[in-house]
């Protein structure tokens, strides 16, 4: 017995899987390669959960790690896994996991603890130390592989009634924290009842926060360039939330006609645009920004406007990032209550599949220059 299990072990150290890396500082160095297979016993404490990958998602956050503006290989390695959307089906877990079994499906977070004192509660997210740690993103291999393994407290059941949404999960989870963060942050008015809500874009952070804000009882107006009818404007309306088209109305015109929103949220991926926002907002509202903007624009600003409205209207700016585990969970929940309440809606935004981790470049491909796609994703395995 010993030696056959001991043998086992031997044998899978020389198992490889494949999958899609970078080699961080290089632009354009997404390829497919061969990693070793992950095993249960790599987390400490019988508290594995060993996945098989069934689909991953891709966002900006991957085009700019395969621009090489942005993540880093974890130490010791020269190449970084990509992907940190996961969807996947449990196939084994330690003694010591509950909350999930195999067969059920699951997603992840993306951050992984340092050791702040926000690390050592759960609230990764929201680490005080400069340096963090994301799978797939900076630092931590990613998923976009046929197998992960991760600590229990890092993965997250997703009802299988929900597993046409797959790879949305991540994504929620960050806007699920955006907006409760600007309602944490909001206890400071004792009283905060927000009526107007502006969300800036409408990629999917942007469509997910307009369902979570619509769910919330808010008039939602969705922003976005490009004049509808599309697919953007059909999801948004199909959500009973506002199209709105800066080409056919200006922010002005919008802001005349709903009056000075309570709360903005941006997520177009442009720091000018997340800067106009402060130029809109209402007395004792919240802007949030969720741009990861890599680049290094500059802006000339109304400075002396800007602070002084500021100030006269006690406004708030705040930065959102990431999602823990409890993002995820009522990520999951409002997902699960905008599929019933807008039933066939939700899953419009999953607009490019790719098939197989073999098709790397396609779905690179797509990413950079389908500029309709609204989700990009990869088919890596069946259930
Ligand atoms: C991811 C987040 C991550 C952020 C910054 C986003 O694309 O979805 O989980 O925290 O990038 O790296
Ligand atoms: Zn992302």
């Amino acid at each position: 017995m010993i030696l056959a299990s001991h043998l086992s072990d031997l044998f899978t150290e020389f198992l490889t899987m494949k999958a899609v890396a970078v080699t961080p500082g290089t632009p354009n160095s997404v390829h497919l390669t061969d990693i070793p297979e992950p095993t249960l016993d790599q987390v400490p404490g019988d508290r594995g959960v060993l996945v098989k990958t069934l689909k991953v998602g891709v966002d900006a956050t991957d085009r700019e790690i395969n621009e090489a503006l942005y993540g880093n290989a974890p130490e010791g390695d020269d190449y970084l896994v990509i992907g940190h959307e996961s969807f996947g089906v449990v196939e084994a877990v330690g003694q010591n996991v509950h909350h999930v079994k195999p067969g059920d499906y699951v997603t992840a977070t993306v951050r992984r603890p340092g050791g702040s004192i926000y690390d050592l509660i759960g609230t990764n997210d929201m680490t005080s130390e400069e340096t963090y740690y994301e799978r797939g993103i900076n630092l931590r291999h990613g998923f976009m592989t046929e197998k992960f393994v991760d600590d229990a407290e890092f993965i997250v059941r997703v009802p299988e009634t929900l597993k046409h949404l797959h790879v949305l999960q991540e994504p929620m989870s960050c806007a699920a924290k955006a907006v409760s963060q600007a309602y944490e942050a909001q206890r400071r008015m004792k009283v905060w009842r927000p009526k107007v809500a502006y969300v800036q874009g409408a990629g999917q952070i942007g469509l997910l926060t307009t369902l979570i804000l619509k769910l919330r009882g808010l008039q939602v107006y969705t922003i976005a360039r490009g004049e509808g009818p599309h697919l953007k404007s059909e999801i948004v309306e199909g959500m009973e939330a506002n199209y709105i088209s800066t080409k056919q109305t200006s922010m002005e015109e919008l802001v005349a006609k709903t009056g000075k929103p309570d709360l903005i949220v941006d997520a177009t991926g442009s720091s000018r645009l997340a800067f106009e926002a402060m130029q809109h907002i209402g007395h004792n509202g919240v802007v949030v920004w969720t741009s990861i903007t890599g680049g290094d624009n500059k802006l000339e600003v109304p400075a002396d406007n800007i602070n002084i409205n500021w100030v006269l209207g006690n406004k708030l700016l705040l930065g959102s990032v990431n999602a823990n585990h409890t993002h995820f969970e009522s990520g999951i929940r409002d997902l699960a209550l905008g599929d019933m309440m807008y039933p066939g809606v939700l899953e419009k935004i999953l607009t490019n599949p790719v098939d197989g981790l073999d098709n790397y470049q396609e779905m690179m491909r797509l990413l950079v220059e389908e500029k309709d796609a609204l989700k990009v994703f990869v088919n890596i395995a069946d259930a």
